[in-house]
């Protein structure tokens, strides 16, 4: 059988939701609507690690970019990038074509063009912890692993698209997808 000589790079809990924070997917265990877009373009899905779950585990609060982005979060991000560069350059260097990489709207960690942004730190509890968690908002900017992986991306000279899922609007979601095997 003749392979698709294509590969896409998605978001961990795509497949995987259960890396997700407790209560935070709108979906099972894995976004069928866009898995099953995927398997119907032929492409090889590579499924990147999940960075908030290797840092802080699955018992871990929801927390803002503001406090991902440190230095020991984004050097453990470019850990986890490593051994996809290695991938990623193998596949570029035998001519497959990468068509780009998939991350979630919203998230601190893997959005593209939407992040959560809180300025949160310290004591939670009481009164206080439910008047902090009204001050987070959608910020139009990368997220800490979306972000550190696009500058080692840079730093390697290779340039590839970058779109995310809208949890909240698959339709339009499956159109940005489209996009990006419309010029292959
Ligand atoms: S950090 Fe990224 S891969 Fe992990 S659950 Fe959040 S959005 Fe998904």
């Amino acid at each position: 059988m003749n392979r698709s000589h294509k590969i896409i790079l998605i978001s961990h809990c795509l497949l995987n939701a259960n890396s997700k924070i407790r209560g935070a997917a709108l979906y099972g265990t894995v976004l069928l609507p866009v898995i099953e877009f995927l398997l119907k373009k032929d492409v090889g899905i590579v499924q990147l690690p999940c960075p908030e779950h290797s840092f802080a585990g699955e018992s871990r609060w929801g927390q803002s970019k503001d406090q991902y982005n440190n230095p020991f979060y984004r050097n453990h991000c470019r850990k986890l990038i490593q051994p996809v560069m290695y991938q990623l350059k193998d596949y570029l260097e035998q001519g497959y074509i990468v068509l780009g990489v998939v991350g979630i709207k919203g998230s601190p960690s893997c959005g593209v063009k939407h992040t959560y942004k809180a300025c949160w730190g310290g004591e939670m509890s009481g009164k206080k912890g439910e008047k902090i968690f009204q001050e987070g908002y959608l910020a139009k900017e990368p997220g800490v692993f979306i972000e550190v992986f696009s500058g080692i991306l840079a730093e390697e000279k290779i340039d590839l698209p970058f779109v995310e899922v809208d949890e909240e609007n698959l339709p339009d979601t499956l159109k940005v997808l489209d996009s990006l095997f419309i010029s292959q």
